[in-house]
């Protein structure tokens, strides 16, 4: 690991002050800032530890009825949160789904969203394109747990669980920066490879992710995450779907599904959303959504089996909110 700079911020201004300076990096529970930096998968001439700033943690409902989950709020407390649980089981699932117990100590629900891709040449030592090299080594290589949809030139997955429940919410992101604070929903804050692939989200110089705000979950609404992966213990997804119905009558009002495991940003298959909605939900339907969910797949040489993998799990997933 290279040398630099420590400051462990005592405000969030103090925080963006000091990540507008040269290579700042942020650290937050620094679970996987630091492998980043031991691995030499970029450096920092200094690392700014927002991990005291008590204004950042903990999750509260506003005066709008929307809640708010501070950037600094640990995993373990996502996912063992009654109010998430009861209002927004996904992400309360997703949570638990992520990692270890220890990681999920550690971890923080901001962290999560900023966390860097899992590609393992980009971990590895291959000056790829989204390192700013000159090639994707994963396009002819070892492509198995590869994007199947949105790859343009570069075909990572997004890694995080808690990033698909969070938008089959429409959530939207808080960040504070040097000119102030902003809102971003979280359908924009992912940046997909076709805009730029040497950067993962929107966040500008100096900016940090402050809060996760999650609109009223209104009565009616049934949501899930599901997560395979290759083995029993801990591990990132193959393949994830967090889904959100909510019906009118006997029909789809609201649906959005969302993968994990699958683009390098969380992907929302419209098309089968839109041929839910006005629908009853019904197996004809649920078969016709899980197939147009794939339709737009292109997998690499080694990932094909991700398509049925998520037609199947979508298949399953909407039959048991259907409670078909
Ligand atoms: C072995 C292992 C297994 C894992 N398995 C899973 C899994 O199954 N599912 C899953 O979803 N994740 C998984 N992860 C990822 C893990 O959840 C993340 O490492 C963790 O959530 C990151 O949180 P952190 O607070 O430690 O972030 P840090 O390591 O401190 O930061 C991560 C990155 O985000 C940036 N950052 C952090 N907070 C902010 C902020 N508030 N604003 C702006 N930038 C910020 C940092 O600069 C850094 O680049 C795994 C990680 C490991 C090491
Ligand atoms: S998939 Fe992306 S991160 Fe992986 S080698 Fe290709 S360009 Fe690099």
């Amino acid at each position: 690991m290279t040398g630099f700079s420590y400051l462990k911020a005592k405000s969030v201004k103090e925080a963006i002050t000091g990540l507008s300076q040269g290579n700042a990096r942020v650290h937050a529970g620094g679970t996987d800032l630091l492998g980043c930096l031991r691995d030499q998968v970029f450096t920092t001439d200094m690392v700014v530890s927002i991990s005291g700033l008590k204004e950042m943690k903990g999750i509260r409902e506003t005066p709008e009825g929307d809640l708010s989950i501070g950037a600094l709020t640990t995993i373990t407390e996502v996912s063992e949160s009654r109010i998430i649980g009861d209002r927004y089981p996904a992400l309360a699932q997703a949570a638990s789904e992520v990692a270890s117990p220890q990681l999920r100590n550690q971890g923080t629900l901001g962290g999560n969203l900023c966390q860097k891709p899992r590609c393992w040449y980009y971990r590895g030592e291959f000056h790829c394109l989204r390192k700013g090299g000159d090639r994707c080594y994963a396009v002819a290589g070892e492509n198995h747990y590869h994007c199947i949809f949105g790859g343009s030139g570069c075909y990572i997955v997004h890694p995080s669980d808690t990033a698909s429940a969070l938008t089959a919410y429409g959530a939207t992101v808080e960040i504070a920066g040097p000119a102030g604070t902003r809102k971003v929903s979280i359908d924009r804050f992912f940046v997909p490879p076709s805009e730029d692939l040497t950067r993962e989200t929107v966040l500008e110089k100096g900016e940090i992710l402050t809060a996760i705000i999650l609109p009223p979950s209104p009565g009616g609404l049934k949501s899930s995450y599901r997560k395979v992966r290759a083995r029993r213990s801990w591990d990132f997804a193959l393949a994830g779907v967090a889904l959100a119905i909510r019906m009118s009558g006997n029909t789809v009002a609201v649906a959005r599904i969302v993968l994990s495991g699958a683009a390098p940003v969380p992907w929302r298959p419209v098309d089968a959303e839109k041929a839910l909605i006005g629908n009853v939900l019904g197996p004809d339907s649920i078969k016709r959504a899980a197939a147009l969910s794939v339709s737009s797949a292109q997998p690499l040489k080694h990932n094909a089996y991700k398509v049925p993998l998520f037609r199947g799990m979508i298949e399953e997933e909407l039959t048991d909110l259907a409670g078909l």
